[in-house]
């Protein structure tokens, strides 16, 4: 007989991080209408210009816009990263209305080493933890970098990143991206040398294709074998996996204008969003029974990612501003229904 279904509620994580007003909503004179409660995990949303109670939500986690790079990285990210090196498989979302912080939060600044995001954050601890295991453990760190758009894979890595990837599936292995590259990494320059690479790449395209970064998923993936001799005198091999992906933007259709090959697009898009909330909230109800992993290309990707003994974590970014009201609602009421709070 099967055994009972798990509930994933202690593996999946869903916080919310709401960024400050940026200096020009300050100049503009926009009100901030949420408000957070880190203690609590309560986050309160007030609609302007109406006298009624404010929305509250809940969630596993919230930050305002005192929370410093450092501490998201500590209390959303890290327990993933140490997973990971333990061999198994992690994943971190960051979702978002565009302009809220996704790439902020998962690639930081550059130049800023004091705001660099979850994914240079990680890309240290992972090699910190290897300098102190490689006395009796070898272990081989590689790394792709890829794009959805449109429900099209692109190589983010590759000399010709135009190219589109298709997926396969092999029995023993499960779903993977024929010819993607990838990159074995021998240090944290290595590997924050090919983040670079890929996001510029990414950027590339944004200049030639009106706001494309918005609208495209960016996975970057870590893959870390460890091979340890065991007391038995032979070589045990471990594998972890670790996704990190910046969302296309959430914003719906109405406010960007979309017609034509725009609107295409954003169906697309929206697909995938809504896929991976079902995907999430199937493996948190303890009722359901199907998760729709192969409805999206992003979820049939990161199949063997997502529930079982892996760790996730989405960020859901939201902005503080009262003009943002309803995006804002949009992302909390997404954010909670893939939790079934
Ligand atoms: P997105 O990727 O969701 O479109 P960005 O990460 O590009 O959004 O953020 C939009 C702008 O807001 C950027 O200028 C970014 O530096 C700034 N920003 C986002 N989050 C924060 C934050 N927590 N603190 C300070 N600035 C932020
Ligand atoms: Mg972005």
């Amino acid at each position: 007989a099967a055994a009972p279904k798990k509930t994933q509620s202690e593996t999946i994580k869903v916080c919310v991080r709401c960024r400050p007003l940026s200096s020009e909503e300050t100049a503009k004179g926009h009100a901030v209408v949420v408000e957070n409660n880190k203690k609590t995990g309560e986050i309160f949303v007030r609609r302007p210009f109406v006298e009624e109670a404010p929305k509250q939500f809940t969630f596993d986690g919230v930050f305002d816009w005192t929370s410093q790079q450092s501490e998201i990285y500590t209390e959303t990210s890290a327990p993933i990263i140490a997973n990971v090196l333990e061999g198994y498989n992690g994943t971190i979302f960051a979702y978002g209305q565009t302009g809220t912080g996704k790439t902020h939060t998962m690639t930081g600044s550059e130049s800023d080493h004091k705001e660099r995001g979850i994914m240079p954050r990680a890309f240290e601890d992972v090699f910190k933890s290897i300098e102190c295991d490689s006395v009796k453990t070898q272990f081989l760190v590689r790394a792709s970098y890829l794009e959805i758009y449109n429900e099209e894979i692109r190589d983010l890595l590759s000399k010709n990143p135009k190219n589109k990837l298709d997926l396969h599936e092999k029995p023993e292995s499960g779903v993977y991206v024929r010819d993607l590259s990838y990159f074995a990494v021998k240090n944290v320059q290595e590997i924050q040398d090919v983040m670079l690479i890929g996001s510029k790449n990414r950027s590339v395209r944004e200049t030639n294709m009106n706001a494309h970064s918005s609208r495209s998923h960016s996975l970057f993936t870590i893959t870390v074998e460890r091979s340890e001799i065991g007391a038995d005198g032979k070589a045990h091999i471990r594998v972890g996996k670790l996704n990190m992906v910046d969302l296309a933007g959430s914003e719906r259709l109405a406010k960007t204008g979309a017609s034509g090959d725009g609107l295409r697009e954003a169906t697309k898009i929206n697909l995938s969003l809504s896929t991976l909330c079902h995907v999430i909230s199937a493996l948190t109800d303890p009722k359901s029974t199907y998760i729709p992993y192969r409805d999206s290309k992003l979820t049939r990707l990161l199949q063997d990612s997502l529930g079982g003994n892996t760790k996730t974590v989405m960020i859901s970014n939201v902005g503080p501003a009262d003009y943002n009201y309803d995006e804002t609602m949009n992302t909390l009421r997404y954010a909670s229904r893939a939790k079934n709070i």
